[in-house]
């Protein structure tokens, strides 16, 4: 066979997956959906964020710390092979809570979180900041804050240029690239794989299923679980703004344009990707809670995007027993989780240990008996 892996998705999590194995110097095809798939790499907030993740998963704790400490050397690669500049800033970031109730519930959430590992107790900091000290991190914070969480192992992006560059880098790197090629029927064969697609049948010896919401019907027939659902959110965006030094936070973040950019609504609405007033009506409200200065400020664009969300909200990576050479990939949190899907998770597969390596992440979490044991 001519290519050493066929890759079903060209969202985030299927093209720094490429990254890595293009590096490593193998062939690779991305097949990939049109501008009408759902596509969560094309609608995200940008966030690179560790604070508060793995709740319940140790493992996916310290992966996000991974892949935070990857994300630096992950981006100079980048800009370096492409030129483009990610506005990846790396300077911490707060998680805002709204009443003492929150702010409670969270500081006991991140004190679980810290100790149910050596390497997280060690690693993981964070303080809980009251309002007023948290001016200097986020000034012009209104008084309907309560505080929030501050750590230092946050930071944000532009996820349109994270994608453009990988799209530019892995087709410098000799990227087959396969748009409009969605993928109906996936077949195991003696030495590999084929994929029907709307346009065509591609083979290979290996195939990674990354597909987002579309892996949950491919990966039956892989004897993968392809545990997904579609989770909405709804994001605003204001008029450009005079640039203001301070820190990202989940609720709402200024980008390097000035535009501030609102969201950290999850609807279980199906597959409807639109907006809803009452939602940007609530999102809007919220905006001029934690800064009372965007009271006048334009909105310019909404959108709604569809999560890939697991049944536990963790990353799910598999690897198929009954057909050794398929993989699925599937994260939330495909931004954040970058670097490491380009980095070590990239040669795992390569080296085919990823089943071994990552079984916590498998989705053997989600059968029957693991679920009523
Ligand atoms: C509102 C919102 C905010 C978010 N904020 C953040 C954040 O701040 N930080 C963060 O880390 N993450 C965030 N996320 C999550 C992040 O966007 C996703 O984890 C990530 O984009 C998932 O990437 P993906 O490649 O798995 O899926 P997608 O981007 O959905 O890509 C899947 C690709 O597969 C293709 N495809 C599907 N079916 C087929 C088929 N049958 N044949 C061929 N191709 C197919 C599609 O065309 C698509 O290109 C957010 C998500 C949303 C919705």
């Amino acid at each position: 066979m001519q290519q050493d892996f066929l890759i079903i998705g060209g969202g985030v999590v299927g093209m720094a997956v490429a990254y890595g194995l293009l590096r490593a110097g193998c062939r690779v095809t991305v097949l990939d959906g049109s501008d009408d798939s759902l596509r969560a790499s094309r609608g995200n907030a940008g966030l690179t964020w560790v604070q508060g993740k793995g709740a319940g998963m140790p493992a996916y704790a310290e992966l996000s710390f991974e892949a935070s400490l990857a994300w630096p050397e992950f981006v100079a690669e980048l800009e370096e092979r492409t030129g483009l500049d990610l506005e990846y800033e790396h300077r911490g970031g707060v998680d805002l809570c709204f009443n003492q109730e929150e702010a409670e519930a969270r500081q006991r959430e991140y004190s679980a979180i810290q100790s149910t590992s050596p390497y997280l107790a060690r690693q993981f900091r964070w303080q809980y900041l009251d309002r007023t000290s948290l001016a200097s991190y986020l000034p012009g914070l209104g008084e309907g804050v309560h505080g929030g969480t501050w750590s230092p192992h946050d930071g944000h992006c532009n996820p349109l240029y994270l994608l453009r560059a990988l799209f530019s880098a892995n087709l410098g790197l000799g990227l087959d690239y396969r748009p409009g090629c969605e993928v109906h029927l996936l077949t195991p064969l003696m030495n590999g794989f084929r994929a029907a697609t709307t346009h065509g049948t591609y083979e290979a010896e290996r195939l990674i299923l990354a597909a987002g919401l579309g892996s949950a019907a491919l990966a039956p027939m892989l004897g993968l679980s392809g545990a997904v659902r579609p989770v909405r959110g709804q994001v605003l965006v204001t008029e450009r703004l005079q640039k203001i030094a301070q820190l990202p936070t989940p609720q709402i973040r200024q980008t390097a344009s000035g535009a501030y950019l609102i969201g950290d609504i999850q609807e279980e609405v199906g597959f409807d990707r639109g907006v809803t007033l009452p939602i940007m009506q609530q999102l809007a409200d919220r905006a001029v809670r934690i800064f009372p200065f965007l009271a006048h400020a334009r909105l310019v664009r909404s959108w709604g995007a569809l999560r890939v969300m697991t049944p536990d909200g963790h990353p799910l990576y598999e690897a198929s027993r009954q057909y050794p050479g398929a993989y699925g990939l599937s994260s939330h949190s495909g931004i954040s989780l970058a670097a490491f899907h380009a980095g070590r998770l990239a040669e795992s597969i390569l080296q085919d240990s990823l089943s071994h390596e990552y079984a916590k992440f498998s989705g053997a979490r989600f059968s029957r008996s693991a679920l009523n044991p």
